[in-house]
């Protein structure tokens, strides 16, 4: 009877959902639900310990966090040492209240983190090391696409259901995970340039509460199914299951370009209101990195922060725009740089990549002429190799290596290496042709000559159907040595000339000659 009940209800919301036009599909829901007790508990229990046991044993000093951050990330010198000793402070924290839970009651300040500097110099990718040492999920999202409401844009509490997600819905762990807004420079509130159902104010205080410490709810307001889901759990006697998430342990980072400040705390440093100079060589960025890193609270509440908000990012970061020299070091050294990717794109084909320092160099100049940091790097890349791409894998090339020309001048190059390659191919399958002429004599005593016509026509139609001289001209001369024999035994001919006609139709060519020779009998 009661389970009849709880069809119906099922039946019900499948109904309301239906209508609604939203597909449902009875699964495991979105999120992990309490167990009720028991055994399996128990297993479940030891999961999460064994989850957890990165964080319950974390050890690394803040040295082994720079050591490691080098592999992957260049220059960004100071903005690693701050990390990592943040970042080890935060999680001897954590693991110290795991393993003793009334410490969470003791008063602590948190270190979340504001990093400033230009886009793609590694701000993002620094935290996404860390995150990945350490085996805490890691989310990123851009300040601009929450609203205070939810209603325009999403809630900032999305990013704590994203990171829910990204733990594969294990709340335990996704509570020690690491969440980074960027472009957070967009929502403060003076220069805020977003539209009129945004307001950057109210973000940042929904922002400040989950930075503080706040339960979140794991269903959005929006998250019909997962709400759906969750009664229908409570009617099957799952239990309440988990419904929410705490805030306390997770790190949040915040970060933006913050292009005006410079100016501000310039203004404050040297007291003057005159604006920034920009100068053609490119120097004053240093200038303004100089500026950034004396960047006080003052600085950021005239940019149009709010005191409570910035208060609780203690930790702050500077990083550097990236030169030259150092996107080259990038290709060359960085552990998982773009480079390398491109390496196993072409290896892929079975085609050894390879670039010339010249080249590497002449990327390096280009790609920072982008103004888009490291980003620069993937932006001349693509366009570089872009046809490479395509067109090499089907040449049958086992190595391409990269000169400075190349990239200077890219499709001259390709079409250059295209038709080399194409000479290459069409002078093998020629050979592959003459070799199956001379084993046609060894074997019959006849020798056939192909005339200039005949061997292109042949070569063509080896490229079209993609199979060598030696199969096709099995596939159109096997059956010829009867007819040519006859021939000679005829006209006492044994060298025969194989003309374009013979090889677009070798049988009518054949019967032809084959009556022809008749009559000279
Ligand atoms: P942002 O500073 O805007 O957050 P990212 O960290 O997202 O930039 O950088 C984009 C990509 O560029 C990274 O994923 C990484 O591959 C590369 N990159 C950026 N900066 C560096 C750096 N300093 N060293 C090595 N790679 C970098």
């Amino acid at each position: 009877m009661a389970d009849e009940r709880k069809d119906s209800l099922e039946d019900q919301f499948k109904d309301i959902l239906k209508k609604a036009n939203i597909s449902f599909m009875m699964g495991p829901p979105p999120f992990q639900q309490a167990e009720p007790a028991g055994s399996k508990t128990e297993e479940k229990k030891e999961k999460n310990e064994d989850k957890l046991r990165p964080i319950r044993d974390f050890n690394l000093k803040p040295r082994d966090i720079r050591d490691y951050l080098d592999r992957f990330v260049i220059r960004q010198d100071e903005a690693k040492k701050v990390l990592s000793v943040a970042i080890c402070d935060h999680y001897n924290h954590v693991r110290r209240c795991i393993n003793d839970p009334s410490l969470n009651e003791v008063e602590y300040s948190k270190h979340n983190i504001i990093l400033l500097g230009p886009t793609g110099v590694g701000k993002t990718y620094l935290m996404r090391c860390i995150a990945k040492l350490i085996g805490v999920p890691f989310v990123k999202a851009d300040a601009t696409k929450f609203s205070e409401t939810g209603y325009v844009g999403h809630d900032v509490e999305d990013l704590v259901r994203d990171l829910v997600k990204t733990a594969s819905g294990d709340t335990t762990l996704a509570q020690y995970g690491i969440i980074y807004m960027d472009e957070i420079d967009k929502i403060a509130s003076s220069s805020s340039t977003m539209g009129k159902d945004v307001s950057g104010r109210g973000v940042q205080i929904n922002l400040l509460k989950l930075m503080e410490e706040t339960d979140v709810s794991l269903f959005s307001q929006t998250d019909l199914i997962g709400q759906v889901q969750a009664v229908m759990d409570m009617q099957r006697g799952k239990g309440p299951g988990k419904r929410t998430i705490n805030t306390r342990h997770m790190l949040f980072i915040v970060s933006g370009a913050f292009d005006k400040l410079p100016e501000i705390i310039k203004r404050r440093v040297t007291n003057s209101a005159i604006g920034f100079a920009q100068g053609e060589s490119g120097a004053p960025k240093d200038a303004e990195t100089e500026f950034l890193r004396q960047a006080q609270t003052k600085d950021f509440i005239d940019y149009g922060f709010e005191p409570e908000f910035i208060g609780r990012l203690p930790i702050r970061v500077v990083c550097e725009p990236l030169s030259s020299d150092d996107l080259e070091k990038i290709m060359v050294s960085s552990e998982g740089s773009i480079l390398a990717q491109y390496r196993a794109d072409f290896e892929g084909y079975g085609i050894d990549f390879r670039m010339t320092t010249e080249a590497i160099k002449a990327v390096a100049q280009r790609s920072q002429e982008e103004k888009t940091g490291a980003r620069g790097l993937m932006t001349v890349l693509e366009r570089v190799f872009r046809n490479f791409k395509f067109e090499l894998p089907s040449t049958g090339i086992k190595t391409f290596e990269v000169s400075q020309q190349m990239i200077e001048n890219n499709q001259a190059v390709l079409q250059e290496l295209l038709k080399k390659k194409e000479t290459v191919r069409r002078e093998a399958i020629a050979s592959e042709i003459k070799g199956f002429s001379d084993d046609f004599k060894r074997e019959h005593g006849l020798e056939i000559v192909f005339n200039k016509q005949a061997m292109d026509t042949l070569v063509d139609l080896c490229l079209a159907a993609n199979k060598s001289g030696h199969a096709l001209c099995l596939e159109r001369f096997r059956d010829c040595e009867y007819g040519l024999k006859m021939i000679a035994r005829n006209t006492g001919e044994i060298v025969f000339t194989v003309t374009k006609k013979f090889v677009e139709d070798p049988a009518e060519e054949l019967s032809r000659r084959i009556a022809k020779s008749f009559e000279k009998k």
